[in-house]
């Protein structure tokens, strides 16, 4: 894996891959249905969403998985917790407590990691959903 310390879209540094979907998605090179961005955060919906709100939040740094995350990114994490609920009911989630939400975060090949950039599942909406 090529790591490159590069400007990205929108001003911010930080290290992306080349070879990475996620990091081409952030540069806009694939396409993607956004949903939110700022200077650290990039959100767009799951190509094959489980449940009728599905979409990504990811940081726009190439950060492989939440097995590499330290103290110097519980700030990014933090604000990544605090804004998927506000997104949540953005993207048609109903709110808490009959509607809500689910977050999860697949690391690594046991965890069912399939795209190794860091990424939160963020899903929701009226039952059933593809995967329960
Ligand atoms: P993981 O299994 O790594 O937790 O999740 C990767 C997610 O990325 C999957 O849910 C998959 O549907 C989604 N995904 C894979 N390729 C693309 C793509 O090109 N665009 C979008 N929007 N989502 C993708
Ligand atoms: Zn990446």
């Amino acid at each position: 894996m090529s790591l490159s310390l590069t400007p990205q879209a929108h001003g911010h540094l930080g290290h992306t891959d080349p070879d990475c979907l996620f990091c081409k998605i952030v540069a806009g090179k694939i396409p993607s249905k956004f949903v939110y961005q700022d200077d650290e955060i990039f959100v767009f919906h799951d190509i094959h969403p489980w449940a009728p709100v599905h979409f990504l939040m990811i940081p726009k740094a190439h950060i492989p998985s939440l097995a590499h995350v330290g103290a110097e990114h519980e700030g990014l994490l933090g604000r990544m917790m605090v804004l998927a609920s506000k997104l949540a009911l953005q993207e048609g989630c109903n709110p808490y407590p009959d509607g809500g939400f689910r977050m999860l975060s697949n690391t690594g090949a046991e965890g069912g990691q399939e795209v190794h950039h860091l990424h939160i599942h963020v899903m929701g909406g009226p039952r059933p959903w593809i995967k329960s």
